[in-house]
This record gives structure tokens, sequence and C-alpha cells, in this order.
């Protein structure tokens, strides 16, 4: 080895060191509900077509993709156009691989040195991840009991804080609780000017009914940014393609931090014909809305402690020693996941055969318990 790192070798940032990378265990077990994928996978019309454009995009490869991806913007507004009033423009669009990099963009264009992000916690463990990897200060409230956000100890973190960026999911993860409307509303003034507040609605399309959608109050407040992701209720997770609606000052503001054309050819074309088959691949949201619901009520009917879901998971506890059961259910050939606060397990909503292997498998682990 060469040079002095004074730490050791490689000569990373000190404070990456000895970190391990994020990310849940990806097992070969016969029932996978670790990561809220969607358990539907693509018809064979919509693989055929999604094909067809990727076939087409390798033609082009050659060349640069369209930096712009416009014909995804306008396809992508068109969509959430559905959960407003107001409608979507294409300027109001961006996208990017996964919501992941959507939030690591916003928190590379709004955060940084001197600057603060806040969520509250138990959230969605990325969250931090951003913000160090951005040098943004990470400032973490507590949510209630009940998981829900208290508005008024919300309200003030954010008037002593003065963060720059706000990150409220909703549905949260882990915790499933979705955020009224008038929640986002107080933030965003609490917010104002020198602060962006963006709604992760990763899971939005399973809210039950009668949750709007923030993107309701993107006419009202120009600091809001919601957040969506085709890999969950679209049924796109390896397709890697995440999107914001947002005022188009916002979406000009993460174009300067953006690599240049990060959206590839096949993404772009693959993207796009995805949303062409919308209706199908979308078609299975109110089967597993109706799973999630029927599963909240068996594990409750059990004894088990549940958290309300507005998502595609529910998370259930406590357990004296969670860890154990995690171990019982994936011996079992049931891969869940080990997250959120101490004594809880989180579990994603699979098809009625997946489900019907994770109770027998949790009443065998824990016995019966009611
Ligand atoms: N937000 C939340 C709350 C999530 O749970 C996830 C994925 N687990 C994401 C964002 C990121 O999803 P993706 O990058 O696949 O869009």
């Amino acid at each position: 080895m060469t040079g002095s790192t004074g730490g050791g070798w490689p000569p990373m940032r000190e404070e990456l060191r000895g970190i391990e990378p994020y990310g849940a265990p990806q097992l070969d077990v016969p029932v996978q509900l670790n990561v809220n994928e969607n358990p539907y996978g693509p018809s064979e019309a919509c693989v055929a077509d999604i094909a067809a454009a990727a076939a087409a995009a390798a033609g082009t490869l050659n060349r640069y993709p369209d930096r712009e991806f416009v014909a995804l913007r306008e396809a992508l507004a068109a969509y959430l156009s559905k959960d407003t009033p107001a409608g979507i423009v294409p300027e109001q669009v961006w996208a990017a691989n996964g919501s992941n990099e959507v939030m690591l963009q916003l928190l590379q264009a709004f955060g940084g040195p001197g600057r603060t992000a806040v969520s509250f916690a138990p959230t969605y463990s990325m969250y931090p991840e951003y913000a160090r990897d951005t040098n943004t200060r990470w400032v973490a409230g507590r949510r209630a009991e009940d998981f829900a956000l208290d508005l008024d100890a919300a309200r003030d973190l954010v008037k002593t804080e003065q963060p720059s960026v706000i990150l409220l999911p909703s549905p949260n993860n882990p915790t499933g609780t979705a955020l009224p409307p008038e929640a986002v509303g107080v933030l965003c003034e609490a917010a104002g000017d020198d602060g962006i507040v963006v709604v992760d609605e990763a899971y939005g399309e399973f809210r039950r009914t009668g949750v709007p959608s923030a993107l309701e109050l993107l006419a009202s407040y120009r600091n809001l940014v919601v957040t969506r992701t085709m890999s969950k209720a679209f049924a796109g997770a390896g397709l890697r393609l995440g999107y914001l609606a947002a005022a188009p000052e916002i979406c000009d503001a993460i174009r300067v931090v953006r690599l240049p054309y990060h959206l590839s050819a096949v993404t772009q074309a693959v993207a796009l014909a995805a949303l062409g088959h919308a209706p199908e691949l979308l078609g299975k949201v109110d089967d597993l809305r109706r799973e999630r619901d029927a599963l909240v009520d068996w594990l409750r009917a059990e004894a088990y402690d549940v958290a309300d879901s507005d998502a595609n998971f529910v998370l259930f506890g406590r357990f004296a020693d969670r860890h154990a059961v995690w171990q019982g259910l994936l011996d079992q050939g049931v891969l869940i996941r080990e997250t959120g606060p101490e004594g809880w397990l989180r579990v994603s909503v699979g098809t009625p055969d997946e489900m019907a292997a994770f109770r027998a498998a949790l009443t065998d682990v824990n016995g019966e318990r009611a």
C-alpha cells in the first residue's frame, strides 16, 4: 500500500467507514414478503409490448437518450392528473431511477452543508442516508404511540429547526400510516419559503378509501413536492422508475444536480410501455388492499398489536425476541422484514396463497394467541 490516509484504506469519507450498505437480505425462498413488492407479474401481452419497446430503444443505443424524457413526463403527468382536479402538467413532473434517486436529487438540490432535513421516526430508513450522503444535518422528530404525527409537536420542531427539507412519507414505511391533508398543509405553512415539504407517496395507490393524495394540495403550496414510484402498485420494482410532481421551479432546481442522461433510453421506453398498460398493472391494487385489510383483521383476532395500514404491508408485534420469530418464519420458507421499532415485524401483502403460508408459519412459530 502507498501513501497515508490516516484511517485505513480505501480513503473513504471518515463518516462512511465501516458502514454496511443499505439493503434487505435477498434470499431465494418460496414466499418473499420482505420488500413490499407487488406479487403479481405482468401479463404476456404486457411483456410483449415492453419487449418491443425495449427492442426499438436498442436500435438507438449509439445515441444518448432524450435528456428531458419528454414523452415519459407527458405520460406521467396524464397518469397523476387522475388524482387531482387541478391536473398536473409535464413541466411539473420529474423522474429518476426509482424514487430513492428522486429524493437523493432533492437533497442534493435543497439540502447540503449548513442545511437541515427533518422527518419523524419511526420512518423510512433511507432518509438519514440521503442526508448523510449530501452532508445535510439530520433531525428526526418522534411519531405518537399510534405512529400518527403529533401535529403541534411536528410544527414546533419545524419552527425550531428551520429545515430546508421535510420528508413525510404517506403512507409511512414501516408503519403504514397515512397523513391527513391538514397535516401536510400545516407543515407546508410552517416550512415557508425556506423549506420544501416532500410527501413520499411510494405506497399512495394503496391508501384506504377517503384518504386523499397530497397531489390535491399542489395548487395551494408551492413548496410541496409529491413523490411516487412505479415500484409498488405499478408492479415495476425491477424497472427503477420513480417520479415527482411539484412546481416547475422545483423541477428546474433538480436539473442543476442531475447527471446528464440519467434515465437510459431503455428505462424511458420500458416505463412508457408499462404506463400504456396502467389499468392491467394497477389491476391488482384493490385485491391487495382487501388482502391487507383481511391480514390486519386476522392478526388482531390472533391478539397481535397491529398498526393501521394504508400501504401494501403491515407492521405487527410485539415480540420479546423478534429476530427469533423472523428466523422461525424464514426456516419455513417465509421471508418478512425485521424492521421498525424494537419488538415489531413488517410483512408485505402477497397473493392469497402467500398470505395463507404466512399465517400458517406464524401460527406454527408463535403459537395460537387469541
Ligand atoms: N419511499 C418509501 C417509503 C419506500 O418504502 C421505498 C421503497 N422501499 C421508496 C421510497 C423507494 O422506492 P423506489 O426507489 O423503488 O421507487
